[in-house]
């Protein structure tokens, strides 16, 4: 292959860049700035941002791209490809020819880095617990909770940090680590995963994964069966234990204090405790104020919502499990947009698109999935309001919102006005007559108006085009 250089013109003039930027990055810089400014940020940030600039080739006079995945390249080739092209031929001419790939590391795990200890513990150096069969089964961990198979973003950084700085077993400056947030979000998916990390680099360490209800299920037929004794002795011979939505065992007596002087014994002789909740300490009731102030002595980690880039790179990393599943872009991009309350449902819609796909033998486009999560769509539906979609459009076009219901008829404060008008009609479900009340007492032969106009120009002006979709997708958030 011949030899990577950087290609040697004068390049004058990119705004916005930094003047001692080579021409080929600030070409890039530019043609990024572009893409951005043409597609909308939400396209960008999932498909563009990712991509990487490896090289120009000046003998075959190639520009290389890269970004992280096949799936990704593929789509990027598909739908970029020529608009990629054209900005680099335009902003360089001695570029003739862009290829897009995935990078070479792609698909490879970046993750896992260290060994197993060679000195873990032997295997069953503990004597198991007969009376409570079930907890010391196998391995009570599934395996695609892994910590390879967790998408990270801003929404949970903290807790995937704190989880996985403790599965790596280090010194930890934090015990216990109480992960909280509402149902969905993946905690349950981090607890497996420093399980199973645990025990790749420990074999034979004792870990336990409980729920906090199979907690109390157990305790209650220990104390019926008058063995609490050996109950107590297997969780506090663990390495590490965890309990799951501990909001469960809130309220019942004397469990809670049982739970609570074992998690103390734990946390006293250095062994890891994780505990999970659906919400934080503090918001438990009917718990002691002093178990609630032991919970907060370690790390309190929430996990929150996952925002539009993390849901799409969630969808990005399950689709490349299922290589077979052909689901166009377009409806990995409106299954992030549109199912937004937990990653629990945004999985479900995607696998629920899938399997019905394969069992009609249908292909999987829009009105497909419209129709296939009828239901979904609609729980998830946010409630636009008309005062909202006034409010964009106002600052959108830099007008006042009061222009919105005045009578003039000027075209720069007209135009915006019937973009808003129609967007009220797509987006809620209000009537012509009560939209038209809304925008200073029209008629609602003036909405009906506005709609088909608007109509018609996304047909033929891009621009305004394009203004529609950007603020439909602000809105639907
Ligand atoms: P919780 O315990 O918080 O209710 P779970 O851990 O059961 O939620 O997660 C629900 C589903 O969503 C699981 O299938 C899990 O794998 C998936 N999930 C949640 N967050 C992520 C993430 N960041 N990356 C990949 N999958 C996730
Ligand atoms: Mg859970």
């Amino acid at each position: 292959m011949a030899q990577t250089s950087r290609p040697d013109f004068v390049f004058e003039g990119v705004r916005g860049v930094a003047a001692d930027a080579s021409p080929l990055d600030a070409a890039w810089a530019a043609i990024r700035a572009e893409l951005k400014r043409s597609c909308g940020a939400r396209t960008f940030d999932g498909w563009l941002k990712p991509i990487r600039l490896e090289d120009f080739d000046a003998d075959t006079a190639t520009v290389r791209l890269s970004l992280p995945s096949e799936f990704m390249a593929n789509w990027v080739e598909t739908h970029f490809a020529e608009q990629i092209r054209a900005a680099w031929r335009a902003m360089l001419p001695s570029v003739r020819y862009v290829t897009i790939e995935a990078a070479a590391e792609a698909g490879r795990s970046a993750m896992l880095t260290a060994e197993p200890s060679e000195e873990a513990a032997p295997v069953n150096e503990v004597e198991p617990v007969p009376v409570l069969p079930v907890a010391t089964e196998p391995s009570p961990f599934e395996a695609r909770y892994s910590f390879d198979n967790f998408v990270v973003g801003k929404a949970n950084e903290l807790a995937y940090n704190a989880a996985r700085t403790l599965a790596e077993g280090g010194a930890l400056g934090f015990n216990p680590l109480f992960l909280h947030g509402g149902t969905g979000l993946g905690k349950t998916h981090l607890m497996h995963a420093i399980g199973q990390e645990w025990l790749r680099r420990q074999p034979g360490s004792r870990v336990i994964y409980m729920s906090a209800e199979k907690f109390m299920f157990e305790f209650v037929s220990a104390m019926r069966a008058k063995d609490t004794y050996s109950f107590k002795a297997r969780l506090r011979a663990a390495d590490v234990l965890m309990i799951d939505d501990v909001q469960f065992i809130s309220g019942k007596d004397s469990t809670q204090e049982e739970f609570f002087h074992t998690m103390n014994e734990i946390i006293s002789a250095k062994k890891r405790l994780v505990i999970t909740a659906d919400r934080s300490p503090q918001d438990l009731e009917g718990i002691e104020s002093r178990i609630q102030s032991r919970l907060t002595w370690g790390l309190v980690a929430d996990v929150n919502p996952a925002d539009f880039e993390l849901r799409f790179s969630i969808l990005v990393k399950k689709l490349e499990a299922m290589p077979e599943a052909r689901v166009p872009p377009e409806v990995v991009m409106f299954l992030a947009r549109r199912i937004s309350a937990n990653v629990r449902e945004l999985e479900g819609a995607l696998n629920r698109v899938v399997a019905y796909a394969l069992l009609t033998g249908r292909e999987i486009d829009m009105a497909f999935t419209e129709e296939t999560l009828a239901d979904l769509l609609r729980a998830n539906q946010r409630r636009i309001t008309i005062d909202e979609i006034q409010r964009r459009v106002s600052d959108h076009y830099r007008i006042r919102q009061a222009e919105m219901s005045s009578a003039r008829r000027a075209r720069e404060v007209a135009r915006p006005r019937q973009v808003a008008m129609y967007l009220a009609k797509q987006l809620t479900p209000r009537s012509l007559p009560e939209i038209g009340r809304r925008f200073g007492g029209r008629d609602h032969t003036t909405v009906i108006h506005a709609v088909r106009q608007i109509e018609k120009l996304r047909q033929s002006d891009a621009e305004l085009d394009a203004d529609v979709r950007l603020l439909m997708r602000q809105l639907e958030g």
